[in-house]
């Protein structure tokens, strides 16, 4: 199929031929033609699958026949982060280019004077997290009377974020007559709720499932003790071919103290966390993308939807709590068909997770042994590698034991396996 059997108006294929693409995602040959007759639709895809591209396109289609009111815009894209919802406006603005449609960007940690005067001008499109925007609202600083389309984005993202009571305030505030679009990776009981409740007779299109992302994506798992995991991570930084590299860790302090050990150990790095300046974020994320700095050690805010070229490596200096956060981070590597290459440093606590994590992507992730034989770890998870890797690095191929299984795990692991005490994940916030 190509995009011109879709439906698409000559403005829109045009941006869409300036951004080089051939034929459309597999999501947007299914949702877009639905989202065109005005249906409402729950699309079940994850990010990479080019889903923002699937309800962006013809959002655009059916806007450019309108123009917006001041403080009175007439459709809403909901996000669960800052940084996806900034670049679902970067989308917007390459892919609506020839129609001269406005946007506004109502983010936290960003000012509110400008958003203001933004939606003062009158604003096409909102692109929205739902704490900004119920903010705006109960300032009266906007009408949701005039929104015609509704897009929930990552609602399992939402979901996990715990934004869910926020949605169904906005939804109870927009008008009953509209077209609702909700994409999610995964259809959790309480988002089908959400999707019966919010959504009327929806298309369900659905595409590849959210542990399938990883087929691209060679998968290692290195056995470390709490104390040596720093080490550890420099050891496989130094025999690893990284171009670049995601290093995601569950706590936003540990971002803030792995990523001073770093430079202190001379890699260029930068940090990202919820906790951090929205401008701080901004810039981070830009400087990362460009190519500027070649590592980022950040909290699960950058595990979804982010989309960064050509990331040779993630780690996963934590193994995440929630299995579908596995995922999300190792699906910022191997994408658009290159090859990815994914390493998790685990400690012998973090068995559940671990055990959760393989069931969820359903196979088994290869251990592999990075002491060189040299037996400096004590109190690591039970070897379970039996020789030693000696190859040089850029031809990574250790030797390794691909068999495991939970009779090797060492099963003294402490009653609070997640091992945060009463610390909060980064992810939660
Ligand atoms: P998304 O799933 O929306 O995060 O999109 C992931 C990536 O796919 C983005 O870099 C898009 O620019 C890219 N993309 C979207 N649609 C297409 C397409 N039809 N062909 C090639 N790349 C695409």
């Amino acid at each position: 199929m190509k995009f011109e059997d879709l439906g698409l108006s000559k403005p829109v294929l045009d941006a869409i031929n300036d951004c080089g693409y051939d034929t459309p995602t597999p999501i947007q040959e299914k949702a877009i033609p639905h989202i065109l007759m005005s249906r409402d639709v729950v699309g079940l895809a994850q990010t990479g699958t080019g889903k923002t591209a699937g309800f962006t396109l013809p959002m655009i289609e059916i806007l450019a026949g309108g123009r917006a009111k001041a403080r009175m815009p007439r459709s809403l894209i909901l996000s669960p982060t800052r940084e996806l919802a900034a670049q679902i406006a970067e989308n917007f603005d390459t892919y609506g280019k020839n129609c001269n449609l406005s946007k506004a960007l109502l983010i936290g940690g960003s000012s509110m004077e400008k958003q203001i005067q933004i939606l003062d001008r009158g604003a096409d499109v909102l692109i929205a997290t739902p704490g900004r925007l119920l903010d705006l609202f109960e300032r009266g600083k906007i009408l949701l009377t005039d929104i015609k389309i509704l897009v929930i984005d990552e609602a399992d993202r939402m979901l996990d974020m715990g934004f869910i009571p926020d949605i169904e305030k906005i939804c109870s505030k927009l008008p009953p007559m509209r077209q609702t679009l909700l994409f999610s990776a995964t259809m959790a009981p309480e988002i089908k709720k959400l999707t019966e409740k919010f959504l009327s007779n929806p298309r369900e299109v659905a595409v590849s499932k959210p542990a399938s992302t990883a087929i691209t994506v060679e998968q290692f798992q290195v056995n470390v003790t709490p104390k040596n995991k720093n080490d550890m991570l420099h050891k496989i930084l130094q025999r690893e071919d990284v171009k670049n590299a995601f290093i995601f860790c569950n706590r936003k302090r540990d971002v803030d103290a792995l990523s001073k050990w770093l430079h202190s150990k001379r890699y260029d790095v930068c940090a990202l966390h919820g906790d951090m300046a929205q401008s701080s974020r901004t810039e981070t994320l830009r400087k990362f993308k460009a190519g500027e700095v070649p590592f980022l050690v950040c909290s699960d805010v950058a595990a979804r939807g982010i989309d960064v070229d050509a990331v040779s490596h993630v780690f996963n200096y934590d193994v995440p709590v929630n299995p579908d956060d596995y995922v999300h981070r190792i699906g910022r590597t191997g994408r658009a068909g290159q090859k990815g290459h994914a390493w998790m440093l685990v400690t012998k606590y973090d068995d559940k997770q671990l055990e959760a994590v393989v069931k969820h992507i359903g196979k088994v992730i290869e251990v592999v042994d990075i002491n060189d034989g040299k037996n400096d770890s004590k109190g690591e998870r039970s070897p379970v590698t039996s020789s030693v890797n000696k190859k040089p690095a850029q031809k990574k191929k250790p030797l390794v034991d691909k068999k495991q299984g939970k009779d090797k795990y060492s099963d003294d692991a402490p009653s609070d396996v997640s091992g945060f005490g009463d610390e909060i994940p980064a992810f939660f916030k």
